[in-house]
């Protein structure tokens, strides 16, 4: 390897031109500039490499402009791309999350060889497949029969679902059931889990404060859900806010503008999305309070109806 980079050095040194037929450098002697590409097509040929070399996950806003000062950016034809590239990045690194991407572990690196609700649920008590198993007290697994035909994703378990190893049995859960039984729904009849299953949490005090999964958490919980879902093969997924739909239909999903809607999932015919119980909780209006609880009753009617035309096609 050095030999031949040292011998095309010598050959550069003794040449006037070099030109690459996408296979092999040649070098040959001097050329009238004429041959040589435009700058335009230069340009254009160098924005190409820059954008496909451009590694979202490795943005360092600080060091860029330390190496390359803004002052010399109208020089730079790739500066013209950075905006766009920036613009896209969280995408594209929600895009590499998803396909798991350079991560070592994930749930699926815990699986047990048996495949049922209670052999999973046991399995998963055990998981390392991210952080997030540090801090929380136990894993809260999903519960409901096997054969239920509508399955409930929230997004992770609260602080007392995290003490009592039950999901939603806390205050959101209160509010589900509640919203449940408007739409009619027998709680028992239904299967309720999780997109994550550890609390995430910030210490504050003795208070501890609810904190987002993030993409990556996501990601490396994801099999556990997928493993319940391919388990019972649901007619019917209702995802209880924006993380369990991001996980199970699209990253970039939209709870607020997509709510209600029919979507087919990698898991299911019929996924739709709602407002999370404690979303509605923590709206700050009772007269918002009031409209999110109507729209999450009505999703989970949309849910019934759907229930009803599946097994009436059975
Ligand atoms: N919020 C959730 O998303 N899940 C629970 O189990 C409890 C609260
Ligand atoms: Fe495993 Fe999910 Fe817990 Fe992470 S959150 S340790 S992936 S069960």
């Amino acid at each position: 390897m050095v030999g031949s980079i040292f011998s095309m050095i010598l050959e550069l040194i003794g040449s006037e031109s070099v030109t690459w037929d996408t296979r092999e450098l040649h070098f040959g002697p001097g050329v009238p500039s004429s041959d040589a590409p435009a700058p335009d097509e230069l340009e254009s040929l160098w924005k190409t490499y820059y954008g496909s070399i451009f590694n979202p996950a490795r943005i360092k806003l600080d060091m860029m402009t330390r190496e390359m000062p803004r002052r010399h950016w109208a020089t730079l034809p790739e500066t013209e791309i950075i905006p766009d590239l920036l613009v896209d990045a969280p995408r594209r690194v929600d895009e590499m999350i998803a396909r798991q991407e350079g991560f070592a572990t994930s749930a699926a690196d815990f699986f047990p060889a048996e495949h049922t609700i209670a052999a999973l649920g046991a399995a998963a008590e055990n998981c390392k497949g991210c952080d997030l198993h540090h801090n929380a007290t136990q894993t809260v697994f999903g519960e409901g029969p096997q054969t239920a035909r509508l399955v409930l994703v929230g997004e992770q378990p609260g602080e007392v679902e995290d003490s009592e190893g039950r999901p939603f049995i806390g205050p959101a859960g209160k509010l589900l059931d509640d919203a449940m039984e408007a739409a009619g729904l027998d709680r028992t009849q239904v299967y309720v889990t999780n997109a994550v299953k550890h609390f995430k949490y910030q210490r504050r005090g003795k208070k501890r404060i609810h904190q987002r999964p993030d993409a990556r958490e996501i990601a490396a919980c994801k099999p556990w859900v997928e493993a319940e879902l391919a388990l019972i093969e649901p007619d019917v997924i209702v995802c209880l806010g924006a993380t369990a739909a991001r996980s199970l239909l699209t990253p970039g999903f939209s709870v607020t503008k997509q709510r209600g809607r029919i979507f087919h999932s990698d898991y299911c015919e019929t996924t739709l999305a709602t407002f999370h119980p404690s979303a509605i909780l923590r709206s700050p209006s009772p007269e918002r309070r009031k409209e999110l609880r109507d729209y999450l009753i009505a999703d989970l009617k949309t849910a019934v109806n759907l229930l009803n035309t599946a097994s009436d096609q059975q």
